[in-house]
């Protein structure tokens, strides 16, 4: 079907705006069915054979996400994030050299820890916002992926994906991009001359926090792209279409949510710049934050709903904030419609290299005066050393 020049927002609030060929329901069936039929001749009806394969209702989900992130409708859906992220990395060969951003999601490095020396791949950690440091880490011929995460966990540096990719490029490595905090809305990696985009479609895209997925979408369609395709059927790691299905109703309000968790996001860094009961305020959209110029050159329409504040009294403060909050809820993850409060170096554990006096806020779409109140009132009432059971718990 001819696909109209609307624009992005248009597309995903429609869902394609193809209403379904059997029904003419303007929402699309999910096909639960694990094999398909083969004809008498040997062939199938629409080349489907077995869903560890394909399945129609991954396709819906693949193919607005593909359009949003201007790939060319080269996208594969994931059962999560990490096996997105880990498909691309094990598409790599033994011996690979790979750069990867230094701050990031702590489970992409957590698993490059745990795995890649088995793998066989020469992992290395970089900044990947200093430009020098990626341009002398690159080895010519043997670095075959630079990964970025931008803004990266949880202390939200901007890396220069144009930069970065122009670099890589030079010296004949693959960029790949964890573009699940910024999404399709606010960056486009493959306009900044990335080669991969990853999702942890979990997040902003199905935005609920009803749905684990992941997705890896490809600049094109080379050997490359193949092998990671291939990981997917071969190793199992495709959603259910219940979850692929779930995933195209969340994308249909995302601009919506994204542009609200974006100024929502904006307002509270604005108000908690300065406090005095916090030593920094981690956001990109502030001027001071140092990624500030890159993201507003390379973000367009908002900097992200993703923030992260350090305490002036430390990790005990930290916690008695988190203890006191009302409104937001305390729990890992991000990019659903609820605000969420997570003390992050306790989530990640003993070799977290998250400052014990961070909090990461991932903000929803809730009023913002709420948020704000709820978070005056809480640094207001907590204070280092008061007692960890003294606040109730809602
Ligand atoms: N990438 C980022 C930036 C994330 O925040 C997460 C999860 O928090 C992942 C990847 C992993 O995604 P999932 O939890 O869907 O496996």
């Amino acid at each position: 079907m001819e696909r109209l020049p609307v624009s992005p927002e248009t597309l995903a609030a429609q869902g394609f705006g193809e209403a379904d060929p059997v029904s003419g329901g303007l929402a699309p069936v999910i096909t639960p069915a694990t094999n398909f039929e083969r004809q008498p001749d040997g062939s199938y009806r629409q080349g489907r054979v077995y869903t560890r394969a394909d399945n129609p209702t991954y396709e819906v989900a693949e193919g607005l996400l593909a359009a949003l992130e201007g790939a060319d409708c080269a996208c594969v859906l994931f059962a999560s994030g990490m096996a997105a992220a880990t498909a691309v990395f094990q598409s790599l060969l033994p011996g690979d050299h790979v750069l990867v951003s230094r701050v990031l999601y702590w489970g992409v490095r957590k698993w490059l820890a745990e795995f890649a020396l088995t793998w066989g791949l020469d992992v290395e950690f970089t900044d990947t916002t200093d430009l020098g440091a990626v341009a002398a880490c690159l080895r010519p011929g043997r670095t075959r992926l630079v990964w970025v995460e931008t803004p990266a966990n949880p202390m939200w540096d901007i890396t220069d994906l144009a930069a970065v990719c122009e670099l890589a490029h030079a010296a004949g490595a693959r960029v790949a991009v964890d573009n699940t905090v910024a999404t399709p809305v606010l960056t486009r990696p493959f306009e900044h001359g990335a080669d991969l985009v990853m999702h942890s479609a979990t997040k902003y895209l199905n935005g609920h926090s009803d749905v684990l997925a992941g997705a890896v979408l490809s600049a094109r369609r080379d050997p490359f792209w193949e092998r990671i395709r291939s990981w997917r059927r071969n190793a199992g790691a495709m959603p259910g279409p219940f979850e692929a299905w779930l995933l195209q109703r969340g994308m249909r309000t995302l601009f919506l949510r994204v542009h609200r968790a974006s100024e929502t996001a904006l307002a509270i860094a604005t108000h908690l710049d300065g406090h005095p009961a916090l030593t920094e305020v981690l956001y990109p959209g502030l001027p001071a934050h140092p990624g500030h110029e890159i993201a507003a050159r390379q973000m367009t329409g908002g900097f992200g709903g993703m923030l992260s504040i350090r305490l002036a009294g430390g990790a005990e403060h930290a916690v008695a904030v988190l203890q006191a909050v009302r409104v937001f809820k305390r729990a890992t993850s991000l990019g659903g419609v609820e605000s969420l409060i997570e003390h992050r170096a306790a989530s990640e554990g003993p070799s977290s290299p998250v400052p014990a006096d961070l909090l990461r806020l991932s903000i929803g779409i809730e009023a913002a005066r709420d948020l704000i109140a709820d978070l005056d009132a809480a640094l207001g009432q907590a204070h280092p050393g008061q007692a960890a059971g003294s606040q109730a718990l809602t």
